[in-house]
């Protein structure tokens, strides 16, 4: 993760089907569970099952673990490759267009064009500390979306 960089998207937590489909995830029947590096080396994660055509995404929207967890489904498209073979897509669970990589941005998946690229980009304040002071005032929905979570929150 980068902070105060000029693309925000990088601040985001996101699942790339290509990545998945590569690692041999994408099987229907599979389940496993997949984590991201926070900066303090505290990790999030989600879990992930694999159904025919179909992800079910299990996570805790709230940031703490607790009984209610969050699930979301994506499902998932193949188109023709010129070479032979297929690609897979997300179809994103918001607009259903076909995506690469969903983020996570206000407690659910959506693709690129769902999060808004203009959406204070470039606008984060330099030095860390400003930054934490800056999420702390906000409501903890808007401090999830940026991936700029605390310490203790998990998705
Ligand atoms: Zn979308």
């Amino acid at each position: 993760m980068t902070f105060g960089g000029s693309n925000y998207l990088d601040e985001l937590l996101a699942i790339d089907v290509r990545q998945w489909k590569r690692e041999g995830l994408l099987q229907p029947g599979t389940h496993f569970p997949w984590y991201w590096k926070s900066w303090n080396s505290r990790s999030r994660g989600i879990s992930v099952n694999v159904d025919d055509g179909e992800l079910a995404l299990g996570y805790y929207p709230g940031g703490r673990i607790t009984k209610f967890v969050q699930r979301t489904i994506v499902t998932l498209e193949q188109t023709p490759c010129h070479f032979g073979g297929h690609r897979v897509w997300f179809c994103c669970p918001r607009c259903r267009r076909r995506a690469a990589k969903l983020y996570y941005h206000r407690i659910r998946f959506v693709c690129r064009r769902c999060v808004g690229l203009n959406y204070r980009s470039q606008s984060f304040p330099a030095p860390f500390h400003g930054m934490r002071r800056f999420w702390h005032s906000k409501p903890v929905s808007d401090r999830i979306s940026t991936g700029v979570a605390e310490d203790k929150l998990s998705i």
